[in-house]
């Protein structure tokens, strides 16, 4: 296309090309330092309750805050972080920092909630894994229900052996497991039936016009009615309106998440929402 449409536009391609890999660089630099300096922060984002509107647990989303390019979000930063294998020591601190924050909010006496971390692939499938996992867990002393897993159909599905393997191991060590962006991926039912899998969280893909499109209305409603009749919890993520939330409760979706409910906060304005649920204020 490029070429067709001439010398400026070519120009203007590579250009904007160029920058694209200068930022990558940067970033990738930038990313051992931020490990050593401790600039990641997690944000937490409230899940709820349809029926009862409670908060049932957070979901931990990683931030990054770069002295330069200021605030970085997962999507500009975690392709790469992934590419470079430093996903691995990034993925060693979001737990262990998740733990640590379960373990303050319980000291603190709040009404602390199970907190839910990305796995990303490569994490998954190092060999270490479980044994680092454990280890985080028991160095914390987090009482393992207040540790949940999310992890993409496509990485579960990718090698479906190994990951039943790990995914048992996880669930003896008593965490709940969560199958992320749920219908994006290519799953395979049989092995849907058989993975230890405690909840099914639908795409924000399929929710966004769930009022609008019927189409995304018949999935949603399928992957709801294939949750309950496989006994799985199923949550829809991106809710941001009172009209997809009353849709999903009148589907019987058990939970919801989304801005609707909360933005992703950093722990301090979190923790807010903690106290409230224990003095009852919520609503
Ligand atoms: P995800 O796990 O599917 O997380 C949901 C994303 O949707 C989050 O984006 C969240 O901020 C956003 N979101 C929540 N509610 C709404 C809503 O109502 N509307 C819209 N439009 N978006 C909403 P975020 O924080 O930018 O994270 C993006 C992705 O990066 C995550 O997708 C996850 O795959 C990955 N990620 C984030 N933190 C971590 C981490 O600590 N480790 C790993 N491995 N991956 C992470
Ligand atoms: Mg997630
Ligand atoms: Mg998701
Ligand atoms: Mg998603």
């Amino acid at each position: 296309h490029a070429k067709s449409k001439g010398r400026n536009n070519h120009q203007f391609f590579t250009s904007e090309m160029n920058a694209r890999v200068v930022r990558r660089l940067a970033i990738e630099s930038r990313l051992h330092r931020a490990l050593k300096q401790g600039e990641f922060e997690l944000y937490y984002q409230p899940k709820m309750d349809l029926v009862s509107g409670k908060m049932t647990g957070a979901e931990a989303l990683i931030r990054w805050h770069d002295p330069e390019l200021g605030l970085v979000v997962p999507e500009q930063f975690m392709a790469i972080a992934e590419e470079c294998g430093l996903i691995v020591p990034i993925g060693r601190w979001v737990l262990r920092e998740a733990c640590r924050q379960v373990q303050t909010w319980l000291a603190n006496g709040l009404h602390a909630v199970p907190v839910a971390v990305n796995i990303s692939a490569l994490e998954f499938r190092h060999k270490d894994f479980l044994t680092s996992f454990a280890l985080t867990l028991k160095e914390t002393g987090v009482p393992p229900r207040f540790v949940q897993v999310e992890l993409t159909e496509s990485l579960l599905m990718h090698n479906a052996e190994s990951s039943m393997a790990v995914l048992r191991a996880l669930k003896r060590m008593g965490i709940a497991l969560v199958i992320d962006d749920f219908g994006t991926g290519y799953s395979s039912l049989s092995y849907l039936k058989q993975f230890p899998i405690d909840t099914l969280k639908i795409d924000q893909s399929f929710v966004r016009d769930i009022v609008s499109d019927g189409d995304d209305a018949s999935i949603v409603s399928a992957v709801i009615g294939m949750g309950i009749k496989l006994k799985r919890r199923v949550i829809a993520e991106g809710v941001e309106t009172q009209e997809q939330r009353a849709f999903l409760l009148a589907q019987h979706c058990d939970e919801a998440q989304g801005y609707l409910f909360g933005y992703p906060v950093p722990a301090k304005e979190f923790a807010l929402s903690l106290d409230q649920q224990v003095h009852g204020l919520r609503e």
